[in-house]
């Protein structure tokens, strides 16, 4: 079999760490199959260099991150590289680029175009494993870019599609997808198969356990997707089609995102377009704009409240600031005390009071939700950072994830 393994932050966050990966990468060689293996930076590290960046200013140049932050991922293949030779194992390290990764030129949040896989492929026929830094490609004019962050499953996912792989395995430091974050619920149920349609909705959602984008890609491809635990031998999670996966529950799982931000505008002028200005101002500057509350107000203007990543409220500000000084918004209010939590299960599609059933837990904890939204397959809700955990475990509760 061609495996593609793909090795999370912490799984190579010191020298025994990627040792110990070194010799899980030697077990699959020794078994007989051709191994291509995607890093991530070690754990901290992506972190440590955008802090650096940060010290000189809030708004380092884009084109100048991606430089920055795709080196942590190449000190990491190029030590597994050297691991494995120094074992007696033939692997070459690849960048991004040598990896044939051609991305667009949207710099810190590049899209892959396409993949040039005929070095990859030159590599496992001389009988190498061939290791890949993740989380980067190239563009048209030859400059490094980066996936978004958590960017190295999008890398493992796409090579596993281009290479036509036969297996893409996510090693990460939890054993598999869980029915909400352990690490907030001991009690958390891992699952043994989840459909890319529910695993899409949670990672979108804030369980960063798989970048979201990935998963589209899983789907989009037929990857054969499993996530496991590069500490253990438990078997992971499969994620795969949803007519594979015989019991449906109402609810799988619930995810937490608290990097949200929320922004309010007030006195905006209600003239036809206007939503229509802002929203594209801000799209154009690839800003993603996610819930959206518009309320007319009786003087001829209007407010409108909508949500955004954390890490693109500065973006997101600079372009709201500029309605501001036209006038066409009176007051635009930023608020970063704000999470989201979702509940996602393809059962709901066919039963009612899934929903309702969410608000009453809030109100029986006195949680007051700000913002509301749903889909055929989730229900999100806005409320106070302070009560994201709170939150969790009640709603983990009250649908009985844990049985
Ligand atoms: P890696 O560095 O391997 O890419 P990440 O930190 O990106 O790992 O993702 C793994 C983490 O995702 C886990 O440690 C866990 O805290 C978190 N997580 C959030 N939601 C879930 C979930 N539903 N199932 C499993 N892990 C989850
Ligand atoms: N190192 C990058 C990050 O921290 C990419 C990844 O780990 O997947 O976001
Ligand atoms: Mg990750």
């Amino acid at each position: 079999m061609l495996i593609v393994q793909k090795y999370g932050g912490t799984s190579v966050g010191d020298i025994e760490r990627i040792q110990n990966v070194a010799e899980r990468v030697v077990k699959t060689v020794n078994e007989g199959h051709q191994v291509v293996v995607v890093v991530s930076a070690m754990s901290g590290e992506t972190n440590k260099l955008v802090g650096y960046a940060e010290a000189f200013t809030a708004t380092p140049v884009k084109e100048e991150m991606d430089m920055l932050l795709s080196s942590g991922e190449r000190v990491t293949a190029s030590l597994l590289s050297i691991a494995l030779n120094a074992m007696g194992y033939q692997a070459t390290s690849m960048s991004g680029r040598r990896a044939g990764i051609m991305t667009d030129a949207v710099h810190t949040k590049a899209r892959i175009e396409s993949i040039d896989a005929s070095s990859m492929i030159n590599a496992l026929h001389d009988g190498s494993v061939v290791i890949i830094a993740g989380f980067q490609g190239v563009n048209s004019d030859g400059r490094v870019t980066t996936l978004g962050r958590g960017g190295s499953d999008l890398s493992a996912v796409a090579i596993a599609g281009a290479l036509h792989a036969d297996l893409c395995e996510i090693y990460t430091d939890v054993e598999g997808i869980y029915t909400t974050d352990p690490r907030i619920e001991p009690k958390a149920k891992k699952m043994e198969k989840i459909s890319y349609e529910e695993m899409l909705e949670l990672a979108s959602l804030g369980a960063k356990v798989l970048q979201n984008r990935s998963v589209e890609l899983a789907k989009k491809l037929n990857v054969n997707l499993v996530t496991r635990s590069s500490f253990s031998d438990a078997e992971g999670t499969l994620i795969t089609k949803e007519e594979n996966i015989m019991e449906q529950a109402l609810v799988s799982g619930i995810a937490l995102d608290k990097k949200q931000s929320r922004i309010s505008l007030e006195g905006v002028v209600d003239r036809p377009g206007i939503a229509s200005d802002i929203f594209i101002a801000l799209a154009d500057k690839s800003v993603n704009i996610d819930m959206i509350i518009q309320t007319s107000g009786h003087d001829g203007t209007t407010s409108m409240d909508f949500t955004v990543s954390g890490d693109e409220l500065h973006d997101a500000k600079n372009i709201i600031d500029t309605f501001v000084a036209n006038n066409e918004v009176q007051k635009a209010s930023y608020d970063e005390g704000i999470c989201k939590v979702s509940i996602v299960g393809v059962g709901m599609k066919s039963h009612t009071g899934v929903a309702a059933k969410a608000f009453s837990t809030m109100a029986k904890e006195n949680i007051n939700i700000l913002m509301i939204s749903t889909s055929e397959i989730k229900v999100s809700m806005v409320i106070e950072e302070k009560y994201a955990e709170l939150a969790v475990r009640a709603l983990h509760d009250v649908y009985e994830l844990d049985r």
